[in-house]
């Protein structure tokens, strides 16, 4: 069977799935707190279709998935989801992103189902400016969830940790303690120019992680040391001492483009090439149309998913614009795509 090798030679291996655009959570940096305009059911992929389109990435090469939103663990009958995506042969790595506030009911179901392990977003360790980021979390449910995941063994556990000047990069060294002290991959990432409430004054609030992680190395002894097993867009530094790792995502300072693997699929059933690139193919529309002719119809759906990958991976950029001079507000919110 062929493979997805986009014009650039990169092979893809990844699919990033957004089951659900909804979030219990309204994230300064990501979505405006109201009114907000969500998708319509009808208009979401449905589980039995995204099932099926994994299946046939999966016969393409694609070794890895990761599901997303929105927040994923929103969505009801995410478990059995998964337990279906477990029975798919040669789809190796299960893993989700979550923002953790429901971890704690569904880490060992999670696990029980397949998943092999867990993202979870933290911005602060302090109660009342968590509250203030993500407007109606809830900081000790998440460090419940935290706990319930290292106890069901959904392993490496990692921290995405976006980093806001102002906000919260006076809690880096409270995040390195963490990593020091717990078996958690902390993982700094630069804040992108999307979501609503920080967009203006985006460059007073951008901080490079490169230059946190030199002001760190002035203090801290670390090595490097891959927790990725693959090409994941972060760089992971062991702290000597410590139980856990630190992690530098540079999407903005120093871009990971010549190594990037995946494709990302949206709840809306679009597929798109890169973050950065508003281009997309409709694959809910093409397979829903086909699903109304019987005869033959599950042959001719497989065909189409097959194409409309091929065609998505044909327009994967080289790689973004996106830096430090160039930071125009991006054409999307990170919550309907998936981050
Ligand atoms: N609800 C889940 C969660 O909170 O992890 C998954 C979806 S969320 C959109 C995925 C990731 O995107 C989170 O780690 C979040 O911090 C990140 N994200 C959203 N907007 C961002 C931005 N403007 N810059 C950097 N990261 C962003």
């Amino acid at each position: 069977m062929s493979q997805l090798v986009d014009n650039f030679g990169r092979k893809i291996t990844y699919l990033r799935v957004s089951i659900t655009d909804r979030c219990n959570y309204r994230c300064i940096y990501c979505q405006p707190e109201e009114p907000f305009e969500f998708i319509p059911h009808e208009e979401i992929l449905r589980y039995e279709e995204i099932v099926e389109i994994i299946e046939e990435t999966v016969k393409l090469g694609i070794n890895k998935v990761r599901i997303t939103g929105g927040e994923p663990l929103a969505r009801k009958g995410v478990v059995g989801f998964i337990k279906k995506l477990r029975e798919i042969k040669k789809l190796e790595d299960i893993s989700l992103t979550t923002n953790g506030f429901f971890l704690s009911e569904y880490a060992e179901k999670l696990k029980e189902a397949g998943l092999n392990r867990v993202n979870i977003s933290l911005d602060s360790l302090q109660e009342e400016k968590y509250k203030k980021i993500t407007r109606r979390g809830s900081l000790e449910k998440v460090l419940k969830g935290i706990d319930s995941a290292l106890k069901a063994g959904l392993l490496p556990i990692k921290i995405n940790t976006v980093l806001i000047r102002g906000i919260n990069d006076d809690e880096v060294e409270d995040f390195i303690r963490l990593a020091l002290e717990r078996p958690l991959n902390i993982r700094f990432i630069e804040f992108m120019p999307s979501g609503e409430e920080l967009k203006d004054n985006y460059r007073d609030k951008f901080i490079s992680v490169l230059e946190i992680k030199e002001n760190l190395a002035e203090k801290y002894s670390f090595r490097p040391i891959d927790i990725n097993s693959g090409n994941g867009p972060a760089k992971y530094f062991q702290i000597k001492g410590g139980q856990g790792t630190i992690g530098f995502i540079t999407a903005l300072s120093q871009h990971f483009c010549e190594t990037c693997n995946r494709i990302r699929l949206t709840s809306e059933g679009k597929l798109r090439p890169c973050l950065f690139s508003n281009k997309e193919i409709d694959i809910r529309g093409a397979i829903r149309k086909l699903a109304k002719d019987k005869k033959n119809e599950r042959l001719l759906r497989k065909k189409v998913i097959i194409k409309k990958l091929k065609e998505v991976v044909k327009l994967k950029p080289e790689g973004h614009k996106l830096n430090i001079k160039n930071q125009d507000n991006l054409p999307f919110q990170m919550s309907r795509i998936g981050g």
